[in-house]
């Protein structure tokens, strides 16, 4: 089965925290039997443009050193394929592209085939969720986004405010939600809710569900039953053959008490399978991310 996972904080990780032990090494992915990992670089916590390329050029570092110690790129979700893990760029944040557009044609020149518009501050494109649901892309943004579209480049509505995921869909863009889970079952403005994941799927798009607990229940522990529910409701909204994994690993406090890195992934397939069937587990899994690339965004 071949297994993706479109979101990671794992870069930066490495180039901010090194002390701190990984979910995402190596071994997790091997014992995980991940195919395609997607690594973030997450612009971090501060919204300084000076402090955000210093986070970049540390997570470029990380990158090579991956590379050097054998992590093999991919380009798109298409190159996965079972028993080898292969690594696929994103962008969480596009506040560097203050500098400019060529900054989004340097990131593809690297080999970044995702980026999410905001993290948690509003930038030159877009406006997050986390300051409020109305202030719509600004015209740069939506200069941006067809860039994007023209390049390749899947565009990423997780941490996005809700007029900016309508503007996106009113331009007739097919985005993505890299790691994002649904509002009708927890509360969280980060969540989608019923009316969004309708519309996206109805229009193509793709929803990798998060794995932190805070996203998927109001209160209390999670554990791999919270996101086979989010994966169900969201197919309930016409996701069915548009979902999968957006684990947020290293980049998560806590972790489901039975997923607490990639290592424990078949365990979640495995109940995929008991509920929903060999061949839609087998979507979720994987095939469904390299279904939506291939249809929305290498077309
Ligand atoms: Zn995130």
């Amino acid at each position: 089965m071949i297994i993706c996972d479109t979101h990671c904080d794992t870069l930066h990780t490495i180039a901010v925290h090194p002390e701190r032990k990984r979910d995402v090494t190596p071994e997790t992915l091997r014992k995980g039997g991940v195919s395609l990992q997607t690594l973030a670089m997450f612009v971090g916590s501060s919204p300084k443009l000076p402090d955000i390329r210093r986070v970049f050029s540390g997570m470029k570092e990380a990158w090579e050193g991956m590379k050097a110690s054998g992590a093999r790129q991919a380009l798109s979700p298409r190159e996965a394929a079972e028993g080898e893990c292969r690594f696929m760029l994103s962008v969480e944040g596009c506040d560097l592209m203050a500098d400019g557009m060529e900054v989004l044609d340097e990131w593809y020149g690297m080999g970044v085939r995702m980026a999410a518009l905001t993290w948690n501050y509003p930038n030159v494109l877009a406006t997050p969720h986390s300051v409020d649901a109305v202030t719509g892309l600004t015209t740069f943004g939506r200069d941006a986004v067809k860039r994007m579209r023209a390049l390749g480049v899947a565009c990423d509505v997780s941490h996005l405010n809700e007029q900016g995921f309508w503007d996106l869909l009113d331009m007739g863009i097919v985005p993505l939600a890299s790691h994002s889970c649904c509002r009708a079952l927890c509360s969280h403005t980060r969540n989608l809710t019923d009316e969004q994941l309708k519309k996206l799927f109805e229009a193509g798009g793709y929803v990798g569900v998060n794995f932190y607990p805070a996203f998927l229940k109001d209160r209390g522990e999670a554990t791999t039953a919270d996101i086979a529910d989010h994966l169900e409701h969201m197919m309930e909204m016409g996701g069915e053959g548009k979902i999968g994994f957006g684990s947020d690993f290293d980049g998560i406090s806590r972790k489901p008490l039975d997923l607490k890195d990639p290592s424990e992934l078949p365990g979640l397939t495995d109940i995929l399978i008991s509920r929903f069937g060999e061949n839609c587990a087998r979507g979720i899994a994987g095939q469904n991310l390299i279904d939506y690339y291939a249809r929305a965004v290498e077309k």
